[in-house]
C-alpha cells in the first residue's frame, strides 16, 4: 500500500477576524493550486468556518474544526457538535488539544467521546496527545502518551478515520522542540498503539526553519502547526518542506 501523503494542518486557535481569516484562506488556497507534495488542512475558529470554506473553494485545502461536543445536538450552550462541523464543510475535527485538556479540564474519556462523535458525523478525528515538561523530565513521556492513547482512541479507529498529533505540551508556542531522537522514539511508540497506516503528526513550535528537518523523519506523517499557520508564507514554507 503506498504511504499516505504527509498532512500539514494549521490550527488557527482563537485568532483572526473575518477579513483576516478570509485573506489568509485565500492566500493558502492560491498557493495550494500550484504544485505541492502534501495534504493541507486549516482549522479556523468556529465563527470563520463558513467564510473560510467559501474562500478555500475547490483548492483542495481541507477544513477542520478545533473541537467538537460529544452530543449531536441539545442544551449545551456555547458548544458545537461534530454534525455542525460537517454541515459547515469540515472533514476533520481536532480533539483533545492540550489547551483543552489542561485549560478546560478535558479527560481522556471526554476526548474519546468527542472522537466517537467526530466519526459519527463522518469526520476524521485528529487526536492530540503529549506530555508536560515535568512528565518528560521524569522519564514518563512514553507512558503518558500511551495512556492518553489508550483512554482517548476508541477500538473502532482505522487509518482512514484517525490522525494522531503528538504535541509535547512544553513545545507548544514556546519555540522549543524535542530532539529528533525523542520525536522518533515517541512516534514509534505511538505507532505501536494505533492502526497501521494512520498518520502521526508532530506539533509544537514547527516553523519554516525547523520544518524540513522534522518532516524528513520517516516516522513523522506531517505537522500540526499553531503560530506559524497564521502567516500564509510561513504555512506554505512548512508545506513545501515536505520532501
Ligand atoms: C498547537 O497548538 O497545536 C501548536 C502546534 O502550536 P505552535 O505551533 O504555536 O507551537
Amino acid at each position: 500500500m503506498p504511504e499516505p501523503k504527509r498532512l500539514v494542518a494549521g490550527n488557527w486557535k482563537m485568532n483572526l477576524l473575518r477579513a483576516e481569516g478570509i485573506a489568509l484562506a485565500r492566500a493558502v488556497a492560491a498557493e495550494a493550486r500550484g504544485a505541492h507534495r502534501c495534504d493541507l488542512l486549516v482549522c479556523p475558529p468556529f465563527t470563520l468556518l463558513a467564510a473560510v470554506a467559501d474562500a478555500l473553494g475547490d483548492s483542495g485545502v481541507a477544513l477542520g474544526g478545533q473541537d467538537c461536543h460529544a452530543a449531536p445536538a441539545g442544551a449545551y450552550t456555547g458548544c458545537v457538535s461534530a454534525e455542525m462541523l460537517k454541515d459547515a464543510g469540515c472533514g476533520h475535527a481536532i480533539v483533545g488539544h492540550s489547551e483543552r485538556r489542561h485549560a478546560c479540564g478535558e479527560s481522556d474519556g471526554d476526548v474519546r467521546a468527542k472522537t466517537l462523535a467526530a466519526w459519527r458525523a463522518g469526520l476524521v478525528a485528529i487526536v492530540c496527545v503529549g506530555e508536560t515538561r515535568a512528565e518528560r523530565e521524569a522519564g514518563r513521556a512514553i507512558d503518558i502518551v500511551s495512556a492518553q492513547l489508550a483512554g482517548s482512541v476508541p477500538g473502532e479507529a482505522t487509518a482512514a478515520n484517525l490522525v494522531v498529533a503528538y504535541e509535547p505540551v512544553w513545545a507548544i508556542g514556546t519555540g522549543l522542540t524535542p530532539t529528533n531522537e525523542d520525536i522518533v522514539e515517541i512516534h514509534a511508540a505511538i505507532r505501536g498503539c494505533i492502526p497501521a497506516g494512520a498518520r502521526i503528526l508532530y506539533g509544537g513550535s514547527v516553523n519554516p526553519k525547523n520544518a524540513a528537518e522534522i518532516l524528513a523523519l520517516a516516522e513523522v506523517g506531517g505537522a500540526l502547526v499553531g503560530g506559524a499557520s497564521l502567516k500564509a508564507q510561513d504555512f506554505w514554507a512548512i508545506a513545501q518542506a515536505c520532501g
